[in-house]
């Protein structure tokens, strides 16, 4: 008898451990795409990259932050090639 009722408490630990990792696996996928749709951008001053919604855009030219913005306009040498 109790045998089987260990026997029974086993499967339902499996069960559960089963579901954990189902559920865990479920939410790392949906994760993964969501910064996978994540647009990156390189600063034209430093070269660095940022996420598209933390860049600074101008004359569809990105930016890392307002400084390297005005550092790169103030640069006498910037042309096109
Ligand atoms: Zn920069």
């Amino acid at each position: 008898m109790l045998i089987r009722n260990l026997f029974i408490l086993i499967i339902i630990l499996l069960a559960i451990w089963i579901l954990r990792i189902l559920i865990k696996k479920s939410s790392t996928a949906q994760k993964q795409t969501s910064t996978d749709s994540k647009k990156m951008v390189q600063c034209k001053y430093c070269k660095v990259y940022l996420p598209l919604d933390d860049a600074i855009k101008t004359r569809n030219t990105y930016f890392c932050s307002q400084q390297h913005l005005e550092d790169w306009e103030t640069g006498s040498n910037h042309d096109d090639h």
